[in-house]
This record gives C-alpha cells, structure tokens and sequence, in this order.
C-alpha cells in the first residue's frame, strides 16, 4: 500500500494517522479536513471554551511540530466532495483529485437545522471552534438565552450560559433533559439539576417557530402559544452524519457510512467515529456512537485493520463510553442506557448527586451511569466487557 488518505481532520482522522505510523506504514500519508484550525478536540467547546475558561488553542490536540512528526500532508480548508471507489480517488472542491490504496474516512457530523429561524441574526448550532467563539462573543452581551434541545450538548450549553450568569429557558420534546440518552428517571434528576441553577425547563413542548425583527431573532414559540422571549437561539437538536460527499460513491450509506464489523465499507475503504455504522458483534444491531472515546477507539481499528487486510481483520466491538459535564456533575456512561431500560442504583445515593445506577432489559444489565462516580464506575465497566446488549 504506497498512499493512503485520510478524510476528516479531527479526532478519528488524527488517530488513524497515528495509528498508522506506529503501525509502520511507511508510504504517502495525506489528510483532508473542511475547517481552517490543526485538528482540536470538540468536548471542551461547550464547556471550557464557551465559558471562556480555555484559550481556544488548548483544545488543540496536537501542535504543529507533532503533526509535521507524522510526515503526513495536511490539506486544510479543503473539502472532499466525491468519491470514485472504482478507480480509488478523493475529488476536492478545489479541483484536486487524491488517488488512494487505503482510505478512511472520518467526516462526523454536521448539525441538524430547524426548518425556521437559522436566517436571524442570534440564531446558532454549536459543532465547530468558529460557532463556538461566534456565540461565546453574543453571550458576552449578557442576552436571554432560549436553548432548543436538552439532548447532552444542549444541556451542556445551558448550564454553561448560567455559569456566565445569563436567562437561560431549556426545551424539549422530551419529558426531561437527556431523556433519550439516559432516561426519564436519570433525566428528572439532571431537570432537578438545571431547575436548582435558575435554569427554566420548558420540557415535553415543540417549538413552532422562530420569530425576529429587522433581521435579528427576538423570540421562540412553542406549541401550547407561549412565546420565549430571545436574544440568542442555540439549536441543539442532534446531527446528521457528514455523508453527502459520498452520495454519488455507490458507498452503502444509511445512518452513516454502513461498514462490515471491521470498519471496512468497500475494498480498501474504512470508516470510524461519529460517521461510522457497524454491527456492533456483541449488541447484535448496527450503530453509530456520538462518543469521543469511540472516535480514538474505533480510527485505531479502522487503521489497523486497512493495514492488516480483511482475513486478518479484527471486530471492532467496543462498551461505549461516553460523559458530560454539567455544573459540579460529571455524567459518566458505559455500555447502553436505553430509554426503557430498569434503573437500579448499586451504588451512593441520587439525593446526593454521587451515585452509579445499573440499566438492566429483561433482567440483563446492558449499561451503567456514574453521577460524580468516576471510581465506583470503572468498577463496574469492567464487568461490562461481556455487555450482553442483544436488542
Ligand atoms: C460541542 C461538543 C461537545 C462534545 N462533548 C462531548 C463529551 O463531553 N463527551 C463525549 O464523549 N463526546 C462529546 N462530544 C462528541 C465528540 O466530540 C465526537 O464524538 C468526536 O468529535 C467525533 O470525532 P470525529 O473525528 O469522528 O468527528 P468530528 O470531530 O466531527 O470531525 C470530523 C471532521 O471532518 C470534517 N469534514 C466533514 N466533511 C468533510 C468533507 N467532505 N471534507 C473534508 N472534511 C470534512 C469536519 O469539518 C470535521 O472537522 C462532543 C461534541 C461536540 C460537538
């Protein structure tokens, strides 16, 4: 193999260079990424970076002369839009076109929009470093901050808007804040968590629209004819897979790039982090995990295994593992925690906000939580290696 390319400059990409390198490959290395910044670390934006308490360049996740170490061209600002698997070549937007004998992609996510609203002024999505600071310079203005979604990223965003002391008002479709990730129960106690910082959850309501003046939002409706007065708008409604360069690449595309158990996608191509779809062998279904541990978990893999060939091809079959940090609590999750699972808490105590809680489907445990529980969680992630998560 003399070339591979990378797609994707961030956490996935960036592991699999380096995967690569230590795994000896000594051929032509090139990654491409869409945004401007050395790859960066994306959990500190809604926390430390939106709250000012990072420099935008601590999130950096390798400097210049790390990168240069890896003997990899860097194409930066560049965008991929397509993909011919047949004769192994990457098109870009400036023209350029990459052949390749490997490659692997590792494009994420982009955010998904509302069908209203993202024309005003002080409407935002949060996924880059540039959202981030464009929208840390707004909050700096001191506005009433109406944040639609209570998924974890949107629940990130309101209590870094309280820690900088603004109105905050916190919707969703769902009865609590991260019902869909952690539960109802879990959910209610993150809701108690918001409501106790000033945060006003307008829970289980749709928004309707998005309403502005002279080009700048001024309010968000919802569907029982309350309307949330706004100077700033963060919609935080989930993502999409970054997939639409690959639309015409005969690639199998569905929730992501669909893969083998390997990683593998077609002859010589790979796919990992927030992009990649598998069947995960021991959850016995396909998924696609928003985690940042999988994006590092998961581009050693796909590394790996495009180095290695198919017959000798490893499954990539993880216990997720995923955080979010909110006020004094970090959240900590491995394994599933699905919706309608039974909550049992084995350890420490929900008044006190320390506790793990086991989630069990038809009397199996699948997943766990620890809520400023870190030690008492790893415990119990080790037991979840043989995750029997069959659903
Ligand atoms: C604000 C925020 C906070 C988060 N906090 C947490 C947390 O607390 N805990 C946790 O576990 N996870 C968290 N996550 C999730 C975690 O950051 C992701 O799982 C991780 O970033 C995935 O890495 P990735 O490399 O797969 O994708 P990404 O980080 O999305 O990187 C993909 C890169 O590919 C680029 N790209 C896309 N299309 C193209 C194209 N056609 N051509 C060239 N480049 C392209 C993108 O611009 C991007 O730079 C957070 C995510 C966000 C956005």
């Amino acid at each position: 193999m003399d070339h591979i390319v990378l797609v994707g400059a961030s956490a996935a990409g960036l592991t699999a260079a380096d995967t690569l390198r230590r795994e000896g490959f000594t051929g032509t290395l090139t990654m491409v990424g869409d945004e401007l910044q050395l790859p960066y670390d994306r959990p500190p934006l809604s926390k430390q970076v939106l709250a000012g308490d990072w420099e935008p360049h601590r999130s950096t996740l390798r400097q210049d002369t790390d990168i240069q170490r890896l003997d990899m061209t860097l194409r930066l600002g560049c965008r991929a839009t397509g993909l011919d698997t047949a004769d192994r070549v990457v098109t870009l937007a400036d023209g350029d076109r990459l052949g390749y004998d490997g490659l692997i992609i590792a494009t994420g996510l982009r955010p998904r929009r509302l069908p209203f609203g993202h024309e005003l002024a002080g409407v935002h999505v949060l996924r880059t470093l540039d959202e981030t600071l464009t929208l840390r310079a707004q909050l700096l203005a001191g506005p009433r901050v109406v944040v639609i979604g209570a998924g974890f990223l949107g629940s990130e965003i309101a209590a870094t808007a309280r820690g900088l002391g603004l109105d905050v008002t916190l919707v969703d479709v769902e009865p609590a804040p991260m019902a869909r990730q952690v539960g109802t129960w879990v959910g209610g106690l993150v809701g108690d968590m918001h409501r106790d910082h000033c945060v006003r959850l307008r829970m289980g309501r749709h928004v309707t629209g998005v309403t502005g003046e002279n080009g700048r939002v001024t309010a968000v409706t919802l569907d029982d004819g309350s309307r949330l007065p706004a100077d700033v708008v963060v919609v935080a409604i989930g993502s999409v897979p970054a997939t639409d360069w690959l639309a015409a690449s005969g690639l199998p595309l569905g929730d992501g790039v669909l893969c083998d158990r390997t990683c593998r996608a077609a002859p010589g191509v790979y796919a990992a982090g927030d992009v990649a779809n598998w069947p995960h062998p021991v959850a016995g279904r396909r998924v696609r995990l928003e985690q940042r541990t999988n994006a590092t978990q998961q581009a050693i893999t796909a590394a790996g295994n495009l180095l290695s060939g198919p017959a000798e091809a490893v499954p990539y079959a993880p216990v997720p593992f995923g955080w979010t940090d909110q006020y004094d609590a970090k959240i900590q999750t491995c394994g599933w925690c699905p919706s309608d699972a039974t909550v049992e808490v084995v350890d420490g105590d929900p008044q006190a906000r320390k506790f793990v809680a086991l989630y069990k489907v038809d009397g199996r445990v699948v997943g766990a939580l620890g809520w400023n529980s870190a030690r008492a969680l790893r415990e119990y992630r080790g037991h979840l290696t043989g995750i029997d998560a069959a659903r």
